[in-house]
């Protein structure tokens, strides 16, 4: 769409998965919106391109804390009803996922056990944490039959297509009229003019959040016909926790190292081989498997592993720290983004006070901070 003379109420920096939903939630609620992305329309310089987008709050609570597994939690009900609203399917599909673990890695399962019920809330553990033996494995993922001794079922947890979404979102940006401004980087001494700028550019804002840092994550795409998994299956491993996670036509994403630092570069050949022969060991038609990619990407992290909302006491908000739960929480995340960008779009967040006031009623006000190290305007 080409751009207009008139200012729009917001400019949304960075159109991965964050930006995306952002912008179309803030058009959705009448406002003028331009959206700025140094990539292409389908979101390939994104995080979100790379992810397995699993939606797996009770997984996750092994390695997170309450807030981000309530968030996903939240987000796992609120993602039907955005997907419902996007003009082109998206994969999705709330299966459970299945834990299992080899017999040399058991030591793993009653840590993994243990840090999932110490962080996630009570009811939810014991609700969603189905132990299976043997047996129930098989009936419950065929295609593992005889494969695993134990294992669990986390019920209720989800995935879906990312790429399907990123596209799906683009399109739906365009009927809701959003100014997309694709292939356009954003340069922080010459933003675009809008009433309320909204930097979701992840990695790409670390000059403006000098603690944000990236944690580098690699993962193969490959297409396995004829093995059939039907929900995520994590097998726990000492180092990081490896899954396989079946998308539409036999496409399974296998990941995902787990490397402090910024590299970019392409997959080493050792998490090349870590990835592949995990999914090897877990289902041995996997060695017959053909690889369609093996990608990296580096997931924007702050210090405190949390997602944050910072508004910069003027009229920037800054939306980051998605770390690994991007496309688990990103549904709560931009609605709650929604709400403060338009207490600033229309002056009721204008001082410190109003600020923490709005924090204060927030049900995710843990996520809202303010910068005290910029002067407001
Ligand atoms: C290997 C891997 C596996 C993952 N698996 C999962 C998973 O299973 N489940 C899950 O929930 N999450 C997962 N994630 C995490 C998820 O991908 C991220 O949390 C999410 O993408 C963060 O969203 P974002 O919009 O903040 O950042 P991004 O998706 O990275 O989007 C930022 C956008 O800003 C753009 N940008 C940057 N700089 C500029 C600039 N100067 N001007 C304009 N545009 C700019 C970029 O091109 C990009 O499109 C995974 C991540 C990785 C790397």
């Amino acid at each position: 769409m080409s751009a207009t003379t008139q200012q729009p109420d917001f400019a949304v920096l960075g159109g991965g998965l964050c930006g995306r939903l952002v912008a179309w939630r803030l058009a959705g609620a009448g406002h003028r919106v331009a959206l700025y992305e140094r990539g292409p329309a389908d979101g390939s310089q994104a995080a979100a391109w790379v992810a397995a987008a699993m939606l797996a709050p009770l997984a996750e609570a092994a390695v997170a804390e309450l807030l981000i597994t309530e968030l996903g939690v939240a987000s796992l009900d609120t993602w039907p009803r955005i997907l419902a609203e996007l003009p082109e399917p998206v994969f999705f599909q709330r299966n459970g996922t299945l834990v299992v673990w080899h017999h040399a890695d058991r030591t793993e399962a009653p840590l993994f056990e243990r840090r999932v019920r110490a962080n996630a809330p009570h009811a939810l553990a014991d609700e969603g944490f189905v132990a299976l033996a043997g047996p129930q494995i098989d009936a419950a993922e065929p295609a593992l039959a005889g494969r695993f001794a134990r294992g669990w079922l986390l019920a209720g947890e989800g995935q879906l297509d990312n790429r399907q979404a990123l596209r799906a979102l683009a399109a739906a940006l365009a009927l809701r009229r959003v100014e997309t401004h694709w292939n356009t980087a954003v340069d922080d001494a010459h933003l675009p003019e809008a009433r309320v700028t909204i930097d979701c550019r992840g990695l790409g804002a670390k000059p403006v959040l000098p603690t944000l840092r990236g944690i580098r994550g690699e993962v193969a795409r490959v297409h396995a016909p004829g093995i059939g998994l039907t929900r995520p299956v994590r097998l726990l491993h000492p180092r990081y926790p490896l899954y396989i996670a079946p998308k539409e036509h036999d496409v399974y994403v296998i990941g995902a190292t787990e490397i402090e630092g910024e590299d970019m570069s392409p997959v080493s050949v050792r998490s090349a081989l870590e990835l592949l022969s995990a999914a090897f060991a877990v289902h041995p038609a996997f060695g017959e498997a053909r690889i369609l990619e093996l990608n990296s990407q580096c997931r924007p992290t702050l210090p405190d592993h949390r997602p944050a909302l910072v508004w910069d006491g003027a009229r920037t908000l800054r939306v980051n720290g998605l770390y690994r739960h991007g496309y688990m929480i990103a549904p709560e995340v931009a609605d709650e983004t929604v709400r403060v960008a338009q207490a600033l779009l229309d002056g009721r967040v204008a001082d410190a006070d109003a600020f923490g006031a709005l924090r204060e009623r927030s049900r995710w006000g843990e996520m809202l901070r303010l910068d005290d190290t910029r002067q407001p305007a």
